[in-house]
């Protein structure tokens, strides 16, 4: 391993290695991890701020050459060739024609090449492996993780192998497919599939993107933050509502902020709400619990559907520390918010997105946004990812002779 400029530290024992010692969990405490409880030792990735604080006058500074200074790369060259983040912000200013006391600003990160956020973790992903010469890269997944691994890699002409249970929906495996990845179906569940990935990795050197198990995906995962501090015009915004399944992307955003705080760019941290569906709910539920304790999750917004959350201890800690709130949403509201979010704006969001807009929206109707504050939702994917949970939702009109009357009918 070539890079020298971070270092990792242990989410629950705080030990640090050097980033040429180890690539994914802490060895120690990640020995006892097993299926009934989310993975110890999940690494967090260090930069040497104090060093990063005194070479840059500003945020202008920092951001030059994609944030390179806090990027786990040597050279933001070996990035892929497709345009990763710099998603669209928009603010919308009414709601079914009531004009908004508040702000809200949806984070579009559908725009990414795959449709999804996970874009943002790929793309570091490939291009550390493209500075270590590994490759091929390997992930379990249920769907969005693999086929933007499988389009990343296509971009930058690396091998993806993608393992995913069997039960995945044929559209998830479409776009793997098309782009040329190897997929290997397993019997089993997610855990199988990641299992059988570390082991794949252990035996051919293949580099693992799996999320938090890759401290490296949440670097990706952190750009999201920056650019929100800039599309807002360098202002913090009051909350910033995020679905959650593992926690990775909360635990991403947390630290880009955390990352400014530390650079002296900002002086204080949003408040990030993160949402849960009430049928995946393994996150929230188990935040003030002494022991972790499964509940099976059986969500239309499939990819937050998570029994153990990978990167549960890291986004409790970030909870904890910066007064983080939670929010659980039905699927029925998800579906509404999904339909209200498109009527309203023209953007399609995946449930999993949805979830994140149902929660807003919640926080509307029992009147904790006060007025004048500024909320951002990340909408994490499209909802040209999976149909099949919407058209269910959805009447469709059936045909009808093309006659003017028919046509006065149906607008009724
Ligand atoms: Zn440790």
């Amino acid at each position: 391993m070539k890079t020298g400029k971070f270092i990792y530290k242990c989410t629950d024992c705080d030990r640090e290695y050097s980033s040429s010692e180890i690539r994914y969990f802490c060895p120690s405490c990640s020995k006892g991890n097993n299926t009934a409880a989310p993975p110890g030792g999940v690494l967090k990735t260090l930069y040497d701020y104090d060093l990063i604080r005194k070479s840059i006058s500003g945020f202008e500074e920092l951001k030059q050459n994609c944030f390179c200074k806090l990027m786990p790369l040597e050279d933001m060259r070996s990035l892929p060739p497709l345009r990763v983040g710099n998603t669209p912000l928009y603010t919308v200013g009414e709601l079914n024609g009531e004009k908004l006391p508040v702000s809200i600003h949806l984070k579009d990160d559908s725009q990414n090449p795959t449709w999804s956020y996970k874009d943002r973790a790929s793309a570091i992903v490939s291009a550390y492996a493209a500075e270590n010469n590994l490759g091929t890269i390997v992930t379990a997944s249920t769907g969005n993780a693999g086929s933007s691994m499988a389009g990343i890699c296509a971009s930058h002409r690396q091998k993806a192998v993608i393992i995913v249970p069997e039960a995945v929906r044929l559209t998830r495996l479409t776009q793997i497919i098309i782009c040329g990845a190897t997929v290997v179906p397993i019997t089993g569940t997610y855990d199988d599939a990641f299992d059988l990935s570390v082991k794949a990795t252990e035996e051919f050197g293949w580099y693992n993107r799996n999320t938090a198990f890759n401290p490296l995906t949440i670097e990706g995962k952190k750009t999201a933050s920056f650019e929100l501090f800039e599309q807002l015009r360098f202002q913090i915004p009051d909350r910033i509502f995020i679905p959650a399944g593992d926690g990775v992307i909360a635990s991403g955003i947390y630290k880009g902020f955390e990352e400014l705080l530390l650079l002296n760019l900002i002086d204080r941290m949003p408040v990030i709400v993160i949402v849960q569906s009430d049928k995946s709910d393994n996150l929230i539920r188990n935040l003030d619990l002494n022991t972790f304790m499964i509940r099976s999750s059986s969500t239309i917004a499939d990819s937050i559907s998570v029994d153990r959350p990978r990167n549960f201890y890291m986004t409790r800690q970030y909870i904890r520390k910066y007064d983080g709130e939670a929010i659980t949403v039905s699927d029925e509201d998800i579906m509404k918010a999904a339909k209200m979010l498109a009527i309203n704006t023209g953007i399609f969001a995946e449930p999993a997105a949805a979830a994140a807009f149902a929660g807003l929206l919640s926080y509307r109707e029992s009147e904790r946004l006060s007025a004048g504050s500024s909320n951002v939702v990340l909408l994490t994917g499209s909802g040209l990812k999976d149909l099949r949970s919407v058209t269910t939702a959805l009447k469709t009109p059936s045909a009808v002779d093309p006659t003017i009357k028919n046509l006065e009918k149906l607008l009724k």
